[in-house]
């Protein structure tokens, strides 16, 4: 029944994802056969072999109920494994130290593949609450690796794939997309494929033919993103004459060690008032920079840093935005914010474990949006129990059990309703609850 369900599905999939990277790459499919396996207990999502892709049938054949994170995963699976016929099958890295990148590529146009079917706001709340998250979990510590790495046997290049390949290279090539723009982005890569094909290549070929096309220093830049780790602290200090803004200052340093490293990326700041909201782009470029982009402005309630949720880092949360949260109608907007009000939490800046439960669990009958919902609930489960006391959690328990088995129960896609409902199989204690 699986299967019957999902063929369809499946090879539209497909085509669609050949579709796209023939018109985005100007290069036709670039073998002799198309096929597909589903491989039953496959140790792997998938691989890439030309005319014979290997896909894990558990990902592939799904039924009728299958939650958005199936789906979602589904479609990823395809348009990666497809997208390698380009990025990686067609121009082949020289040597395991470029590994990454056929992952990051086939990663990079997965998505675009899929967020050309989807909506832009999908695309980016998939993009942020599953590529940003892996990649922090990682590079928050530090024993991090850089994305590109020196391999001396080929025996360990199992090693280097992790988050930092899958999920933060992905980051790094939108920011990339973004600082040179994403024409010459797209002439620099496809002048890579059209001058390899059929051949190997490296990293620093494509920097050369993405320098083409671009004034940015992509030497340092490079430096930052791809050969060391870890990633920055955003801050911001605003003043103001006669309740406007007068300065905005923005400031960012790395969360470890004395280097001075500078992420140049985008950053998304919207300043939320009771009836609107003024959201601005910023290249950030200096460990501190003045922007004139506020200046003028009323005072707002709150401030929201990384409103597009596509900079990396750890941002400064402004305290007052958990009295006005439900003014953050953009879903993407609110996972940044849980995003970043988590790391403050481990960082001990901004919020207290106590706090930031509170806050999550009363989201929970707020919070609409599947991912947001998932991600909370992950929050949740993570936080009360690795960041509070037996004693604490004793405190709270029946709180926390009620909010969530109240949330269960309120009208709900099915899909939201069995979120919740793991959520509170994660939490409970509660004899009743048995
Ligand atoms: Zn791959």
């Amino acid at each position: 029944l699986k299967i019957q369900n999902s063929l369809d599905s499946i090879f539209q999939l497909y085509n669609s994802s050949v579709t796209f990277y023939e018109n985005w790459t100007g290069i036709h499919y670039p073998f002799q056969k198309n096929g597909m396996v589903a491989v039953p207990d496959f140790q792997f999502g998938g691989m890439e072999h030309p005319g014979a892709i290997l896909l894990q049938n558990n990902t592939l054949f799904l039924d009728k109920n299958a939650t958005q994170n199936q789906l979602n995963n589904r479609s990823n699976l395809i348009a990666h494994e497809v997208a390698h016929q380009w990025f990686g099958d067609l121009v082949t890295m020289n040597w395991f130290t470029d590994v990454w990148m056929k992952e990051v590529f086939a990663n990079y146009m997965a998505d675009k593949s899929t967020g050309a079917l989807a909506d832009k706001l999908s695309y980016d709340l998939k993009f942020l609450t599953t590529h940003f998250l892996a990649a922090y979990s990682v590079d928050r510590t530090l024993g991090s690796n850089p994305i590109r790495q020196k391999l001396g046997n080929l025996q360990d290049a199992g090693m280097l794939y992790g988050s930092i390949i899958y999920d933060k290279a992905p980051i790094m090539m939108r920011q990339l997309e973004l600082l040179i723009g994403s024409e010459n982005f797209q002439k620099g890569v496809c002048d890579y494929l059209k001058k390899y094909e059929y051949g190997n290549a490296s990293w620093p070929d494509l920097i050369i033919c993405l320098k083409k096309y671009s004034n940015e220093n992509l030497t340092d830049w490079n430096q930052v993103w791809v050969n060391e780790t870890g990633r920055p602290i955003i801050n911001y200090k605003i003043q103001y004459k006669n309740n406007t803004i007068k300065n905005f200052l923005i400031k960012q340093h790395p969360e470890y060690g004395s280097k001075k490293n500078i992420w140049k990326q985008t950053l998304d700041i919207a300043l939320y008032y009771k009836d609107s909201i003024v959201k601005k782009q910023i290249d950030l470029k200096e460990a501190q920079q003045e922007t004139t982009e506020f200046q003028g402005h009323k005072k707002p309630l709150f401030v929201l840093i990384n409103a597009s949720g596509l900079c990396y880092g750890v941002f400064q949360i402004d305290s007052s935005i958990l009295e006005h949260f439900n003014l953050v109608k953009d879903p993407v907007q609110r996972a940044s914010c849980y995003i970043s009000l988590y790391e403050n939490m481990l960082n001990h800046t901004a919020i207290t474990p106590q706090k930031l439960l509170h806050f999550f669990s009363s989201q929970l009958i707020k919070e609409t949006s599947e991912l947001n919902l998932r991600l909370i609930c992950n929050y949740i489960n993570t936080i009360y129990w690795e960041f509070t006391t037996p004693k604490e959690r004793k405190n709270i328990s029946t709180q926390l059990e009620e909010k969530t088995w109240f949330a269960v129960n309120q009208p709900l896609t099915n899909n939201n309703k069995k979120i919740l409902f793991e959520c509170y199989e994660n939490i409970f204690q509660s004899r009743s609850a048995y």
